[in-house]
């Protein structure tokens, strides 16, 4: 069983040498276990947090582990009822090959039905991105028809899935994204009103006007994603009682400081900003993920994927992913 270990703790950008491939006997299945061969293993920019020990709302990665992250795969044996050889399962089975588990925790692992959803899916649209987007966007934002919604790292496995979750409740959305290729990609695959390349725009007074343009009502609501420019851009052309759902800041994960410079703006406008973590909303992931399956299932909601050929490939497509070269939700192919 091959796997990938957390060596070493970055100090600002990771680089490969953080991490080190593992070759680890498989034990034996034991009663009430589960063995599954992963097919997929998702690369998400959480993990960037997890590699570093600083105070956050999870526990770091243990070094000399394996590195956590959530996989899709099939069953090859099982020693436990409720599940049996063949069946396609979601987890965290980490970065490796093979994931042995004790079945009988609830929740550790899920069947999942891939008669009308693909497999890596589930780590995607119909799974904890999908859920991201879907909760910021119902439960802080709350789009009514014809207001405007904008969202950053809009071609992403989150953003993209913000943008159409929006338009499906009549709301105007408008992307930032990085080039000119995702910000095609945004409006024209994934049926955005406008896109805004915020490379093209590296001067504040640049941004607000193209932020101008494509939100000539304003924005009322905002997913944020990145942080530092691009959310003081858009708090200065908010309307009043505008929200915004405070997902994730990437563009400081590496420590870059990411100082705001108009939170006095909160107040002229009577915002609502709230930060939120999917996982702490378990309640609310069946609901989310009834609606996610059936847009994917019916072609309602499009995605596109990056996928990184093998276990080997994953620390290189992780860097990747914290610098923008994944367009689209970023996978590891294991099989
Ligand atoms: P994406 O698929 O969107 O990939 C990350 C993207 O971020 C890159 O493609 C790049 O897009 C953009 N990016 C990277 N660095 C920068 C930078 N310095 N400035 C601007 N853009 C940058 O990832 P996800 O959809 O998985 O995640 C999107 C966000 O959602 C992240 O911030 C993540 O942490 C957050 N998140 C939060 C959760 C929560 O519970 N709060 C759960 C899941 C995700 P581009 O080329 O357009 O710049």
């Amino acid at each position: 069983n091959r796997q990938i270990h957390l060596v070493s703790r970055p100090t600002g950008e990771p680089t490969v040498d953080n991490f080190r491939l593992v070759e680890a006997p498989l034990p034996a299945v034991q009663e009430g276990q589960v063995l599954v061969r992963n097919h997929y293993l998702s690369l998400d920019p959480y993990m960037r947090g997890r590699m570093s020990d600083a105070k956050s709302y999870a526990d770091p990665q243990p070094l000399d582990q394996v590195m956590m992250g959530g996989t899709v795969g099939e069953v090859v044996e099982s020693r436990n009822p409720a599940f049996k050889a063949g069946d396609q399962v979601v987890g965290m089975g980490g970065w490796q090959e093979y994931q042995l588990v004790d079945a009988s925790q609830r929740g550790v692992l899920q069947k999942v039905d891939t008669t009308h959803i693909p497999l890596a899916a589930y780590l995607g649209a119909v799974g904890m991105p999908g859920v991201t987007a879907w909760y910021g966007l119902t439960q802080i934002i709350n789009p009514k028809a014809g207001e405007t919604v904008v969202v950053s790292a809009a071609s992403g496995a989150v953003g993209g899935a913000v943008g159409q979750l929006a338009k499906a409740r009549g709301a105007r959305a408008v992307g930032i994204a990085g080039g000119p290729d995702k910000c095609r990609y945004v409006v024209e695959e994934l049926g955005f009103d406008a896109c805004i390349d915020y490379k093209e725009h590296r001067e504040l007074k640049s941004l607000l006007a193209a932020l101008k343009q494509a939100c000539p009502q304003g924005i009322d609501g905002h997913f944020e994603n990145v942080g530092g420019m691009i959310l003081d851009a858009v708090m200065m052309r908010a309307n009043a009682f505008s929200r915004i759902a405070m997902c994730g800041m990437i563009s400081g994960y590496n420590g870059e400081p990411i100082p705001m410079m108009a939170p006095q703006l909160i107040l002229v406008n009577r915002m609502k900003i709230e930060g939120f973590i999917v996982s702490e909303h378990m309640q609310l992931w069946p609901e989310a993920l009834k609606e996610l399956g059936m847009m994917v299932a019916t072609g309602k909601l499009k995605y596109r994927e990056s996928i990184a050929d093998g276990l080997a490939a994953a620390p290189e497509a992780f860097l990747g992913l914290l610098k923008g070269r994944n367009f689209g939700k970023q996978l590891v192919k294991l099989v």
